[in-house]
């Protein structure tokens, strides 16, 4: 007998046929996102300190968590309970019911979250229930509306992988967001002389600021995304990136940590040290963690005109490719033009790329990726 959880996960992973509506496949699946969900968030509530995120210290003062919370939970237990009496699904129904107890028991009415005061090292278990929540609700039905592949699944092969990529760099946004902030800190620093240009630039009109942080950390992402793949240290790293063979919003979460903070760190400096006003700041956060996971999404369109304009699916797909034609190009994230002045772009018209990946021997899982470069190097 396999244990417990390769039978859940079997579960999760049912064929499309034995999942249709009606046998409890979807109840069981809402009932266990939703169970998690309201879990996560009342462990949140209970130890706001350790687990919450001062950034949505505004929502816990709303008022509204609190009964969004309950309400989770409630539904968490019926659709367990529809699921159970459909019959197929018993481990995810039963793992369902076993969420909500433990949510419910917990419960809402525990310490209040502000969290005010000084703080030590925190995890965004919020963050990450609300950013999976709001991709997820996004991105998976314009996968099921719009598929580039037809026949991929919301379970495709290694989603748990990219779902720790996803569930890591959410928990750890503290360090993250230390790390990005690093090399602009040092800057801000030891550069008053600048307070002239600063004052200018924050007070251009807020659309012009947005879109200036675009293109200048468009333009230091795209060089620095080229060196990641001509020099074989990095790309050793990126590889990681690049070895995921099914393209969907949740695979461009796959990215090895250094990597992460060498080119947040970097883009960033722009954006934290030419003045932009916070506000402008706060759309651009918005808009790259919406426009990276676009990018990534499996969502087709053969004619897509504005590719040569705005980054698209059909477009980032084709730096992902491990067809010949595509070796080393589309390397921006945001404006295709980049590539176009610096001789990179491949936009064939109306096709996509046969298939995604690398030739390197990139391991599956977190942690062997986490090691696979630093081993390499090791080796050397
Ligand atoms: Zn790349
Ligand atoms: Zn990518």
């Amino acid at each position: 007998m396999t244990a417990r959880p390769d039978r859940l996960l079997a579960e999760l992973e049912a064929p499309r046929a034995l999942r249709r509506f009606g046998s409890g496949w979807y109840a069981g699946l809402f009932a266990f996102l939703l169970g998690i969900a309201g879990l996560g968030l009342v462990l949140s509530l209970r130890f706001p300190a350790l687990l919450s995120t001062p950034e949505l210290a505004p929502v816990y003062r709303s008022g509204l968590l609190r009964p969004a919370i309950q309400a989770m939970i409630l539904a968490s237990w019926a659709l367990a309970v529809v699921s159970l009496l459909l019959g197929r699904y018993r481990l995810l129904g039963t793992s369902a019911l076993g969420l909500a107890l433990c949510a419910s028991l917990i419960g809402t009415g525990a310490p209040d979250s502000s969290a005010a005061g000084p703080r030590g090292l925190f995890f965004g278990v919020d963050f990450f229930i609300l950013n999976m929540a709001l991709s997820g609700l996004i991105f998976a039905p314009l996968e099921r509306l719009w598929p580039h592949i037809r026949e991929q699944r919301l379970f495709r092969g290694e989603w748990q992988v990219d779902l720790v990529y996803f569930l890591l760099s959410s928990m750890l946004v503290q360090v993250v967001a230390f790390i990005t902030f690093g090399p602009s800190r040092l800057l801000l620093a030891h550069s008053e002389a600048l307070a002239g240009v600063r004052a200018a630039i924050g007070s251009l009109p807020l659309v012009v600021q947005v879109l200036a942080i675009m293109l200048l950390t468009d333009l230091i992402q795209y060089w620095l995304h080229r060196a990641f793949h001509r020099l074989p240290f990095l790309w050793r790293f990126h590889a990681v990136h690049h070895s995921a063979r099914a393209m969907d919003w949740l695979a461009g979460s796959r990215l090895h940590f250094l990597e992460i903070a060498v080119v947040r760190g970097l883009t960033t400096v722009p954006m934290f040290t030419l003045g932009f006003a916070p506000e402008a700041v706060q759309i651009y956060v918005a808009i790259v963690y919406l426009h990276s996971a676009l990018i990534h999404a499996n969502i087709g369109a053969e004619r897509d005109w504005w590719g040569h304009w705005i980054a698209t699916p059909r477009y980032h797909h084709w730096h992902h490719a491990a067809d010949a034609e595509a070796v080393d190009r589309n390397f921006a994230i945001h404006f295709p033009l980049l590539d176009k002045l610096f001789g990179t772009f491949h936009l064939p018209p109306g096709r996509w790329p046969s298939h995604y990946g690398v030739a390197d021997p990139v391991p599956v899982g977190w942690w062997p990726q986490f090691l696979y470069p630093l081993r390499r190097m090791g080796r050397r």
